[in-house]
């Protein structure tokens, strides 16, 4: 096996947002044998760092005494060049690192990201994304106003890190001194002000949202300028509002997270639910769903599938045809009966999950759901 001239790299030495790393592409690369390695370290303490030292020895000895020949010549030419990056200090804000590395493939992705995995570390024939799939599902990114009647700040919050977008405030109200108006006059320019303002504040959210795949907004905020402007948003961007939330002003960017983070996570939930609920409704009434291993891999084979619902900790031991992708559930054969073919063995959520990617199918996660949990934590909903 020849490792392939020039690396394909990815290695910033800043903080990449989780719904920023190509999914799609990496669900794209796939080799009959186990030369993709992938790895998830959590970075945020000394602590974290040293265990990850130790694990990644360990997992490393532990692979490279399962290869045989060839394949461990190639297996430790891709550790050669991970090694170091994956034990690197870590940069400001970084509280995890993934890497996906193959050296036959030429391949050598380095993420450094701004949420917590779990430590992982997988030889496969494709990169392992689940992991990240979910992460991704858990931080979308979602835009954060913070706003009184005199200053609005926008963020856009992408894996836990609020970057400032934007800034207004309006001085109008320092500018008047009170002195010689009365003060009727003097609320009605503050009122008149204040309008101007937030519309401004308004035209400015729709340029800043729009086209920027983001969850929605959330507003916070002290008093009663976050309800006022609620009140002029046009209605589309009405409805991308996640929450409305009291906070001051000098809210900490910690502060902020806290609250933003606790009203996107409530919308993904309710979002969840509300998928596992039409497919138990579908199924129900034999409408067009599908639900158990079996079924939905047919069902995505043939390209029918229009959202995958995963039970979060679901997990199916099985096996996968290297040649003719024949996927089962059950112990692995030490040929593929089918054709003949190499086989190795598989998580079953993880190659579903994998070909929905490849098959443009939208992918869910349900936190708990008796419906799911009793079709082996898999569903479909079908395009027809
Ligand atoms: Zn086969």
């Amino acid at each position: 096996m020849e490792s392939g001239g020039e690396f394909e790299m990815v290695d910033e030495m800043v903080l990449t947002p989780v719904t920023k790393i190509d999914i799609r592409e990496l669900a794209e690369l796939r080799n009959e044998r186990d030369v993709y390695l992938s790895v998830y370290l959590p970075t945020s303490s000394g602590e974290d760092r040293d265990e990850n030292r130790t694990f990644v020895a360990r997992r490393a000895k532990a692979m490279e005494e399962a290869l045989s020949g060839d394949l461990k010549e190639s297996f430790r030419e891709t550790m050669e060049v991970v090694e170091d990056r994956l034990l690197w200090k870590p940069v400001p804000g970084e509280r995890g690192r993934i890497v996906f590395a193959s050296a036959p493939a030429s391949l050598l992705q380095v993420y450094r990201i701004g949420v917590e995995p779990d430590r992982t570390m997988v030889l496969d024939t494709s990169s392992f994304l689940l992991p990240l799939a979910k992460l991704r599902d858990d931080y979308l990114d979602y835009g954060l106003l913070l706003l009184d009647s005199r200053e609005a700040r926008f963020f856009c919050v992408r894996s836990d890190v609020p970057e400032a977008v934007g800034r207004l405030s309006s001085d109008l109200m320092n500018k008047h001194k009170k002195g010689g108006w009365s003060q009727m006059r003097f609320n009605r320019l503050r009122k008149g002000a204040i309008k101007s303002f937030l519309s401004e504040v308004a035209e400015d959210l729709l340029e800043s949202c729009t086209g920027q795949e983001t969850r929605g907004l959330v507003v916070a905020g002290p008093g009663t300028a976050k309800s006022q402007l609620l009140e002029i948003l046009p209605a589309d961007m009405g409805k991308r509002v996640l929450g409305v939330v009291d906070l001051s002003i000098d809210a900490t960017k910690r502060e902020l997270l806290e609250a933003g983070n606790e009203i996107a996570l409530a919308d993904e939930r309710e979002r969840s639910e509300e998928r596992a609920e039409e497919l138990r409704s579908e199924i129900l009434r034999g409408g067009l769903a599908v639900r158990g291993i079996e079924a939905t891999k047919s069902a995505l084979a043939e390209g029918r599938v229009s959202v995958l619902v995963l039970l979060k900790d679901a997990s199916v031991p099985g096996w996968i045809c290297e040649r003719c992708e024949a996927l089962e559930a059950k112990k692995r054969p030490p040929e593929c009966p089918i054709c003949g073919g190499p086989t190795s063995t598989v998580d079953v959520i993880n190659e579903l999950y994998e070909l929905a990617e490849r098959t443009d199918a939208e992918v869910e996660f349900v936190e708990e759901d008796p419906c799911l949990a009793s079709g082996e934590g898999v569903g479909a909903l079908l395009r027809y």
